[in-house]
């Protein structure tokens, strides 16, 4: 028999630019109808504990893991470490690099807006970080109240995106570090919403490719940001590659009402999804 849970495996609290503490995000999950949540901020694991803490005893899984950047070819990709020891030496070195990345080019992002004349955009950013994570997204936010954009839409494009002037190249880790990371920390590596990196099939298929060779496993098929027709396309790909399919709304707080927790479509036909893998750990009754 299939057993039928709801699976949420792509979120983000306060840890990184997520608006929600992990506590609410675990309660707001559980309301949801998730029975196995991951939390998976960008490139740390600070809040994993405290969501684990808001977890147990609810009957709610909470999983480990954490949204690694990653530079391919020129490009941001991002790969999602699912169930993960949070403990784990390898790992949490690797993300302490990325986040000492992430505070020079917060600072680097300050100086390019302040000389197009826009001053005070790091400490505006401050203001809206809760951990220890400095994203674009708080840089955004700090540009919309400073009535530079009406959205954070438009934030990013005018401001925020390769090209214009707060946008500083990623110098992230590699595809084979990330995926070693991540198996040495016994987690499952999945590239997260393969379908918004707009890459050619060509490009798509090297992508795959070298991250299956390097020992990455799954694709998240289906994701808050596909469409039916992506999602379909990536499940073909998973299928080809012999990758299994991971599934994730990529939650950022009830700001953006089109994207909910657990509000997610099945998997196509064939799917085999990232809980069928031996590592998964099994359900626990609450
Ligand atoms: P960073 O990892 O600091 O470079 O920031 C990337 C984050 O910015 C993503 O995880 C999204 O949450 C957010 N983001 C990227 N592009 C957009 C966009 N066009 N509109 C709103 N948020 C975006
Ligand atoms: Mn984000
Ligand atoms: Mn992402
Ligand atoms: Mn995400």
């Amino acid at each position: 028999m299939v057993e039928m849970c709801c699976h949420d495996l792509h979120s983000h609290s306060t840890a990184s630019d997520g608006t929600l503490a992990p506590t609410r995000l675990v309660e707001r999950a559980r309301s949801a109808g998730v029975d196995v949540l991951a939390l998976t901020d960008h490139d740390t694991l600070d809040g994993v504990a405290e969501a684990q803490a808001a977890a147990e005893g609810s009957g709610l899984q909470l999983i480990p893991g954490v949204e690694i950047s990653v530079s391919w070819r020129s490009m941001t990709i991002h790969v999602l470490a699912l169930n993960v020891d949070p403990g784990n030496r390898t790992l949490g070195e690797g993300l302490a690099r990325l986040q000492r990345f992430r505070d020079w080019r917060a600072r680097e992002i300050g100086r390019r807006l302040a000389a197009r004349g826009i001053g005070g955009a790091l400490e505006g950013a401050e203001r809206f970080r809760h951990g220890r994570i400095l994203s674009r997204t708080h840089f955004a936010h700090f540009l919309v109240e400073a009535g530079h954009a009406a959205s954070l839409r438009e934030v990013f494009r005018r401001f925020l995106v390769k090209g214009k002037p707060g946008y500083v190249a990623g110098e992230w880790a590699t595809l084979e570090e990330v995926v070693d990371w991540i198996g040495q920390a016994g987690g499952l590596a999945v590239i997260a919403h393969p379908a918004r990196y707009r890459l050619t099939r060509s490009k798509l298929q090297t992508l795959v490719g070298e991250f299956r060779e390097a020992g990455g496993v799954g694709l998240e098929v289906v994701s808050g940001s596909h469409t039916r027709d992506e999602t379909l396309h990536m499940a073909a790909v998973a299928n080809e590659h012999g990758l299994l399919a991971s599934c994730g709304s990529d939650y950022h707080g009830p700001e953006k009402p089109w994207v909910e927790l657990g509000r997610l479509p099945p998997f196509p036909a064939r799917c085999r999804p990232v809980w069928q893998a031996h590592s998964w750990p099994k359900a626990v009754a609450a």
